[in-house]
This record gives structure tokens, sequence and C-alpha cells, in this order.
């Protein structure tokens, strides 16, 4: 039984470290900030105390060179030290890493053994982009803190409940064992979270509901929750696959890339590019902030226009697929950076779903809140609620579940 009960969240990408210090007994959040452009000359770290002893002091900025993740994690620690909350306390009960691929390994939170780390490593190849640099701060945070347990939560182990017919391809089975080709999906933190944070919204036991996740930030995904359980979601291998998103395309004929490649002499890492880094929004009409196309198609511009139309069209299909997965649908929730602030998009969504029990109240849809709310009319059929995500919440929560024994 530990009695120290602050937990760092670390969220490490390739050149960035985001984190938050937070403070169970509460929960309380200490100190967030976020460390960018890691071995690119001129880095940036942004850090705000938010409670505690430095509380107040207001947001503190530094720029230069920051050379790796190394650096980068010392210089958060003397920020926390400046707060009066530095990682040398005996009051840090553990880090939390956000791992974005656990394959089919891990399906749980995991406390880091050398063995475990080693597992992560593994899976590079499903995670190329991700996998390395969560590593990278798992190893760092690790040499910082040998003492402090280091627990890794999967983006994917929400997911790892989809039944075996929604988490296969139809390929043929052994080719798709040899290559641990199955669908995984990500974000299974903040769906896992803003799940039961809807249920409570609705003031009913998180066993009884059964919901719609759509998560809409830059990367965007969609899940159906049947009773706590996901079963369905939208990414799959990789998180290109699903809803249209900032810069990745979603769905598509896999028969595209070879035509691609056929057609139009791409490369393989070409058109892995083109697909999750230059489509999406982004290739529809250049923008990829959603503000940004709003605004445009505001002003009548046409490709603003299709781009919104296309991406709230995908939404509604997986809207219609997801109702007739679960069966039945008592809440459609909206997270993350668009589906948190974006009320045209909520709006757009449920237009002429009234036949599956959706519509929104527009005075309530256009509130603009931090707060959990129900937006639809009242005694509509299912509710649809804006549920603000809070991932590094949800990574806290169950890495201190794990030590706090
Ligand atoms: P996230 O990945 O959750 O941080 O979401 C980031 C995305 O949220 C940005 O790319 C924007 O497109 C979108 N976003 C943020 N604020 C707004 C807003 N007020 N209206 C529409 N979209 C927004």
């Amino acid at each position: 039984m530990t009695t120290a009960s602050r937990v760092l969240v670390l969220n490490s990408g390739s050149s960035s470290v985001k984190y938050q210090l937070l403070d169970m007994a509460g929960p309380t959040r200490l100190a967030a900030g976020l460390v960018e452009r890691i071995g690119e000359g001129t880095s940036r770290l942004v850090h705000e105390p938010l409670a505690g002893p430095a509380a107040g002091g207001g947001r503190r900025e530094r720029t230069g060179a920051i050379g790796d993740h190394r650096e980068a994690l010392e210089a958060v620690a003397a920020e926390l030290a400046a707060d009066g909350t530095g990682l040398d306390s005996p009051e840090l009960a553990a880090v939390g890493h956000r791992v974005v691929h656990g394959g089919t390994r891990f399906t749980e939170p995991t406390v880091i053994d050398d063995e475990v780390l080693a597992e992560i490593r593994s899976l590079i190849p499903l995670a190329p982009l991700h996998n390395p640099a969560n590593v990278t701060g798992i190893e760092v945070a690790r040499a910082l803190r040998a003492d402090v347990p280091q627990v890794a939560v999967f983006d994917t182990a929400f997911h790892a409940t989809m039944p075996e017919h929604a988490a296969r391809y139809a390929i043929d089975a052994a080719t798709a064992d040899r290559y641990a080709i199955r669908r995984y999906g990500f974000h299974g933190t903040s769906h896992a979270y803003v799940s039961r944070a809807a249920a409570k919204l609705l003031g009913r036991p998180v066993a009884d509901v059964n919901v719609i996740v759509l998560h809409l930030g830059n990367g965007a995904s969609a899940s159906a929750v049947r009773g706590g359980v996901c079963v369905e979601t939208s990414m799959g291998l990789t998180p290109l696959e699903g809803l249209v998103m900032g810069t990745r395309s979603g769905d598509l004929d896999p028969a595209v890339v070879f035509h691609l490649a056929r057609v139009g002499g791409l490369s393989v890492d070409e058109i892995d590019s083109l697909l999750n880094k230059k489509s999406g929004l982004l290739g529809l009409c250049g923008d990829n902030d959603m503000r940004e196309v709003l605004r445009r198609a505001g002003d009548g511009d046409e490709s603003a226009r299709l781009a919104f139309a296309a991406y709230v069209h995908r939404l509604k299909k997986y809207v219609g697929a997801y109702t007739a997965v679960l069966g039945r649908v008592d809440a459609l929730v909206f997270t993350a950076g668009v589906g948190e602030n974006a009320h045209q998009v909520r709006q757009a969504v449920v237009d002429g779903l009234a036949g599956l029990g959706l519509a929104v109240d527009p005075q309530a849809n256009a509130v603009r809140s931090p707060e959990p709310r129900v937006v639809s009319p009242a005694g509509a059929r299912v509710a649809v609620a804006v549920v603000p995500t809070d991932e590094e919440l949800e990574i806290a929560r169950q890495a201190y579940a794990l030590v706090a024994r």
C-alpha cells in the first residue's frame, strides 16, 4: 500500500513530450506542459503550475536547444522542482506512459519491467511512428526514477473486447495471423473515459448504457460501447481506417493503393504519406483545421463545403452502422477538439436522423462549456451529449489503480 498519491503522465511523441502531474487524492491537476521540437535546434518548453505551492504563478515558456528526450524530461523535472513538486519527491507514486500500440499482448495497463519494455519494442512494426517514441519516454523516466513504478497504458487496450468478427479483416486467415493483421483500434483511453463519463451524465450505471462515441480531434475515431464494453471501433490495424480526419483519408477501397502504385508510379512510402498526412480535410480543401474549414465554407468556398460535407457524411454512415451493431443506443457522444467545440458538426451529423431518435436542441447545442452536457431536446429517445475527453486523467487513474493496492 502506497501513501504517495502523485502520478506523472507522459505522452511521448517523436519530437515532443506532453506531460501532466496529478495528485490522485483529489484528483487535482498540479501542473501541465509540453516540450516540442526536441532535437530540432529551437525547442520550446511550456509549463503551467495549476495547483499546489506554485499555483497561480502563470505559464512559463522557454526556448532553446533540447537535444533529446532525456534532456526534455530533465527540463520538465527542473520546472516541477521549481514549483515545489519535484519528481524526486516521495509523493510520486507512479509514472503513467501513453503507449500507442499494445498489439494483442497488452489489453490492460501494465507495470513495465525489462520484459514488458522488450515486448513494447517488438510491437514497433505495428506502430513505427509512435511506439519508438513511447519506448524512449519509458527509458528516460525509468532512468530518472528507477524506484517508482512505470505503467504503460495502451491506446489499443479498450478495444481488445471487440468480438472476433469485428476485429478480423476478411482476408486469408493464415496471412493475417502471420503478420498480426487485425483491427486493433486507437484512442481507447479517450473512448473508455468518455463512455463512462456519459453514463454518469445520464445518471445510469455503465453496465446498462449503450453509447456511440465520436472522438473528433485531428485524428478521429468512432466506437460502439455496450454496457461499458467496446464492441466496435472505426480505426483498424493503424489509425488510418475509418472517419475522414484532419489529414488522414479514413476508409477507402484498398485498390486505390494498387492503382497509385501501378498507374501513378508512387512508392509505398509516398502512398503512406499521401493517405496519412495529405488527405482527409487537408486533401479535400487544403485546410486540416475544422475552424478554417467552417470559416471558409461559411464564406461560400466550394472545396471547404465539400470537405465539410464529406466529413459529416462519413460520420452519419458510422452512426447508422453502429446503431445497427448496438441494436439500442442510449447516447451519441461527441468529444475531442471538433466534437467538443464545433456545434455545426454536431448539428449536421444528426440532421435527418430523427428516424434513429437523434436530434439536437439548437440552443443547448450552441452553448460552449468545458462541462459534460446533454444537447438533445428533453425526452429525446437517444441523448446527444458533449463530454470533454481527459486522456491524461484516465491514464493517471489506470496507472494509480495498479500501484495503489
Ligand atoms: P484535438 O486533436 O482533440 O486536440 O483536436 C484538434 C482539432 O480540433 C483542431 O485541428 C481543430 O480542427 C479542432 N478544433 C478546435 N477548436 C475548434 C473550434 N472552436 N471549432 C471547430 N474545431 C475546433
